[in-house]
């Protein structure tokens, strides 16, 4: 299969012959059609997989071929979850590259370093936004986080999310999204938590496994 195949638009074609890459993973191939589609997603995969191509491409085709919000003022509408900031990070390095050949803005949200810079992306505005959990609470109390434009949301390594106490922080943010949204869920394990979020969570979800 080709990525072609896979009905992407050219500029992200264009962005994924830079990365050099032939083509999709497994994950990649059974993800992405029904992300696009609008599908909740539920996928078992372990990093290395290319998990997270399998949503960001998606979610990038999707809010690149919306029409922007009125007055140009950027939203949030896509919020990734991520249990450590080196994983926040790398998904913004990726969504950057996936998206170079768009007009989308990405931003990161982690904890240990200064509030001050991630005030001003927040005020300015961003299309995607990936956070770890701790330090998008303490911005949202401050009244500097809008998430009532979210369309699509991902779990990253919700199990890990869960090991490292993240529970309360989550279920508070996700509290704040509209109901109506696009939810894609990952994990490396299934422990019974998991199972019983993903069933509150998702709606007639899309089930992958790796
Ligand atoms: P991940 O599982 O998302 O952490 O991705 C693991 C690594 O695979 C990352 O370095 C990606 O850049 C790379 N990768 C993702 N998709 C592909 C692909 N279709 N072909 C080659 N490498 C890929």
């Amino acid at each position: 299969m080709t990525f072609e195949q896979l009905q992407l638009i050219p500029p992200i074609i264009k962005a994924i012959a830079k990365e050099n890459y032939t083509q999709p993973t497994p994950i990649q191939e059974q993800a992405i059609p029904p992300v696009l589609a609008g599908r909740d997603l539920f996928g078992c995969a372990q990093t290395g997989t290319g998990k997270t191509a399998a949503f960001l491409l998606p979610i990038i085709q999707l809010l690149s071929t919306q029409q922007g919000p009125p007055k140009g003022k950027r939203v949030i509408r896509s919020l990734i979850l991520t249990p450590t900031r080196e994983l926040a990070i790398q998904i913004s390095d990726n969504a950057k590259s996936y998206g170079c050949f768009t007009n989308l803005r990405c931003g990161v949200i982690v904890g240990g370093v200064t509030q001050r810079a991630q005030e001003q992306l927040l005020e300015k505005g961003t299309d995607i936004l990936i956070a770890t959990p701790g330090r998008l609470i303490d911005l949202m109390n401050q009244g500097f986080v809008d998430l009532r434009h979210v369309q699509i949301l991902v779990l990253d390594e919700a199990d890990r999310m869960l090991d490292m106490g993240f529970i309360h922080d989550m279920k508070r943010i996700i509290a704040k999204l509209p109901a109506k949204r696009q939810t894609l869920f990952f994990s490396a394990t299934m422990p019974s938590e998991i199972t019983s979020l993903v069933n509150t969570l998702l709606k007639n979800p899309v089930k992958i496994e790796i």
